[in-house]
């Protein structure tokens, strides 16, 4: 098993925890209803795409 050669210091931890974001990377805002979507698909939150209606949520 492999085992750690150094205890990792805080700063080093939160070094790397820098890269974990709350929002995963491809997250855009819809420029609808500025809901955070995910690029390049249809809007959860209010079913447009490009501008215009794809899915209708009633
Ligand atoms: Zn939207």
């Amino acid at each position: 098993m492999a085992v750690p050669q150094h205890r990792t210091s805080k700063t080093r931890k939160r070094m790397r925890r820098t890269h974990f974001k709350l929002t995963l990377p491809g997250m855009v805002e819809c420029p609808q209803c500025h809901e955070m979507k995910l690029a390049h698909r249809v809007c959860k939150n209010c079913g447009t795409y490009k501008g215009r209606t794809v899915v209708e949520n009633n």
